[in-house]
């Protein structure tokens, strides 16, 4: 990439059009950030970036450094189009809708209407060069987080920890399940190895509850789905990915209190203790025989070992 072309992106980084009228808001440069750690990532391959709970979470991470003011993925997204190398491209059906509106509040509002946005080509090509990359997150560091420098790059390697363990613990299904001790020993620090089991899970199931296949992201953008061990870390200390799944709260907490479980042809199974109990029994009930949704891939499946085990010692018969 020509020097120019990093020297003029350099300079549209330290003028972003920030709103002023409360203090500076860290919106767009937060922002920003979270995109360039996605594509260092990995996650971020082409130049179509949509709101999604990937986003939102490392936004959040860099925005909990940074401020202590309310978080809103929805406002840099949208009124970062104003800096001109930032397009927004709307759902089938919003198009005149996107040319008129003048702010977005929420994140649910934000995906009803934008599909995606994309850099300016030569932009986003600038950041999948490591070194270019690395360029325009010192300009952005530096001219908005003087301030939290250290954290910020706390974080960043931080991140790259989880994103390493939660890679790693996805090639690792080529060795065989074993329900009792990891085919790896792991010696991963706790913080990071939560966060990137929790990763792999959700970047397998795409945030949604394989029980009942909700996709649920609140108004800001957080996922309400959680990465569930099907034996628990605390006795198999196995985080092997084909022990877990992904759940909504609902189907976690009834998953590990024995009041569903899954069969070895991946169907849920519903205990009898849910049996005409209360009004929102229906919720369990009505899922007895449901195939669960399964990874693209058979290789990632949930464990037939674990699946089992929970069967006979969770599952309440
Ligand atoms: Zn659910």
């Amino acid at each position: 990439m020509s020097n120019s072309i990093l020297q003029k992106y350099v300079q549209k980084m330290k003028r972003l059009r920030i709103d002023r009228a409360h203090g500076a808001a860290p919106n767009k440069p937060v922002l920003l950030l979270a995109i360039i750690e996605l594509i260092e990532q990995g996650q971020i391959r082409e130049n179509k970036i949509s709101p999604s709970p990937d986003l939102f979470e490392i936004f959040m991470k860099y925005w909990s450094i940074v401020t202590d003011r309310k978080p809103n993925l929805a406002l840099p997204f949208f009124h970062l189009k104003r800096d001109g190398f930032w397009h927004l491209q709307a759902n089938a059906g919003y198009e005149t809708a996107l040319n008129v509106i003048t702010q977005i509040k929420t994140v649910s509002r934000l995906r009803e209407i934008i599909s995606h946005a994309g850099f300016d080509d030569e932009f986003f090509y600038l950041l999948t060069n490591i070194h270019d990359r690395e360029v325009i997150r010192q300009i952005l560091i530096d001219t908005y987080f003087t301030d939290f420098k250290q954290e910020i790059e706390n974080l960043i390697t931080e991140e790259q920890q989880i994103n390493n363990y939660s890679q790693q613990l996805i090639q690792q299904v080529d060795y065989v399940f074993t329900s009792e001790h990891p085919a790896v020993p792991d010696e991963t620090e706790n913080q990071v190895r939560t966060e990137g089991f929790r990763k792999a899970i959700m970047r397998i199931y795409d945030y949604t509850c394989v029980v009942c296949q909700l996709h649920v992201l609140t108004m800001d953008g957080a996922s309400a789905t959680e990465a569930a061990h099907i034996i628990p870390f605390n006795q198999s200390h196995n985080n092997d990915i084909r022990n877990g799944i992904s759940l909504c709260r609902l189907h976690h907490w009834s998953f590990d209190e024995g009041l569903i479980s899954v069969d070895r042809s991946y169907r849920v199974i519903v205990s009898e203790f849910m049996l005409e109990r209360g009004p929102t029994e229906w919720l369990l009930t009505t899922l007895r025989g449901k195939s669960i949704l399964l990874p693209e891939h058979d290789e990632l499946y949930p464990a037939q070992e674990a699946l089992v085990w929970h069967g006979e010692n969770v599952f309440r018969k």
